[in-house]
């Protein structure tokens, strides 16, 4: 079927139901992706094959950024309060192998809070 000359399937193909990684409802319109960026320092040289790793995304989420607290948290997950939830965060390695998220664009030191 055409509509105007653009064939319909093009436009379904972009509707492709997505579900939010926070609260694993739909998404309607434009998701919200965040992507995890590798881990900078290597002090703790652990290979990125390892069960270490983290899984750089991007995970998609509803526009706002209570839905990728929520999937922070529910990962144990910390987030620095001195930044905000934005599209690439870095993860920086805490002590008891655990991991917080900030966004990298403050230069003072971290504040990391349960997300
Ligand atoms: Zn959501
Ligand atoms: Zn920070």
């Amino acid at each position: 079927m055409d509509l105007m000359g653009v064939r319909i399937n093009t436009i379904v193909s972009d509707n492709v139901a997505i579900r939010c990684a926070g609260c694993n409802e739909l998404i309607h319109g434009t998701p919200w992706r965040v992507n995890v960026l590798d881990i900078v320092a290597p002090e703790s040289a652990a290979p990125w094959t390892s069960e270490a790793a983290i899984n750089p995304g991007p995970f998609q989420f509803h526009p706002d950024p209570d839905h990728v607290r929520s999937w922070m948290a529910r990962r144990g997950w910390f987030f620095c309060r001195r930044g905000e939830v934005r599209e690439i965060m870095r993860p920086v390695p805490l002590p008891g192998e655990r991991w917080g998220l900030c966004d990298g664009l403050h230069r003072d030191q971290h504040e990391f809070v349960p997300a």
